[in-house]
């Protein structure tokens, strides 16, 4: 692969960043992932703008303009003849002497891009459907910023995985936050399609964003607001939304089915009209 470093393109094997990064020392960084199909990047607006978003929280500082960063995410796709799968950029604090202090105004962060090809159209888990554990949400309290502090969520995978499930659905005071690395949703009884409101909770999902956009164009009725494990489990369908997974059902909740413990009817649409909106879209 071919990678993006600081403004160089260098094969991956010449790619290095240093020991005192704090990206390696403090996780002080952050990241976004944009898929990639037929060679043209997915609801890339949203991956901008939440990159953006991430970083003026944080008080750092993009060093692309939007246009540049835009023409990087092109040729990174081209320089690989990426056809399906994803970028991820991660972007941060820079080098420096270890310390709690961020470093001086002026040091130069630190920006990597990198390739990932994955066949995101044919994917067994959206036919099947995914089993998922319920886990207690013990990371931080800013999920909303999408930053590289992600062992909790890789501990919560791997005891959903321990416990016989694909993933883990976080619970917090009682309500479902999210997935280990997807947005949580559910469709009740009656057919609404019910999706945790936005807050520091959770990451505010750009496939989300544009799941429930579908929905209620199509007439479906949606409700943002927190849910119960029980609900969850009482529920007619239930589903995950991610860049590279796009919509995928989940047939089990802690080892209850959800409804008939097959993909659901709704789910399986949501999927059909992301693909195709979203690749007619795609630039
Ligand atoms: N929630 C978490 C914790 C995530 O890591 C992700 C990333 O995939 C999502 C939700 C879904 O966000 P998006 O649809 O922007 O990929």
């Amino acid at each position: 692969r071919t990678l993006y470093l600081n403004g160089a393109w260098l094969p991956e094997s010449e790619a290095k960043v240093s020991v005192f990064d704090r990206g390696f020392l403090m996780a002080d960084g952050i990241y976004e992932v944009t898929c990639v199909l037929d060679g043209k990047l997915v609801d890339y607006a949203g991956h901008a703008a939440r990159l953006q978003r991430s970083a003026q929280e944080l008080g750092m500082a993009l060093p692309l303009t939007e246009a540049e960063l835009l023409e990087v995410h092109r040729e990174i796709v081209a320089r690989n003849a990426l056809d399906q799968g994803l970028i991820y950029l991660q972007l941060t604090r820079g080098v420096a002497e270890r310390d709690f202090v961020y470093p001086p105004a002026g040091t130069p962060p630190t920006l990597v891009m990198f390739t990932q090809a994955k066949n995101v159209l044919e994917n067994a888990a959206a036919e099947a459907g995914i089993r998922v554990a319920l886990l207690p949400d013990l990371r931080w309290g800013r999920r909303d910023i999408k930053t590289v502090q992600l062992l909790y969520p890789c501990m919560a995978k791997m005891e959903a995985k321990a416990r016989g499930a694909d993933d883990a659905w976080l619970v917090e005071d009682g309500f479902v936050t999210e997935g280990s690395a997807a947005t949580s949703h559910i469709v009740t009884a009656e057919g609404v399609l019910v999706t945790r409101d936005l807050s520091h909770a959770l990451l505010p999902g750009i496939t989300r964003a544009s799941v429930l956009e579908l929905a209620a164009a199509h007439g479906v009725r949606v409700e943002e607001r927190a849910f119960t494990p029980d609900e969850a489990r009482a529920a007619r369908e239930a589903f995950i939304t991610s860049a590279t997974n796009f919509v995928v059902p989940v047939v089990a909740i802690d080892g209850a089915t959800v409804g008939d413990g097959k993909p659901g009817a709704l789910t399986r649409d949501l999927r059909r009209f992301y693909i195709e909106t979203r690749r007619a879209s795609a630039i």
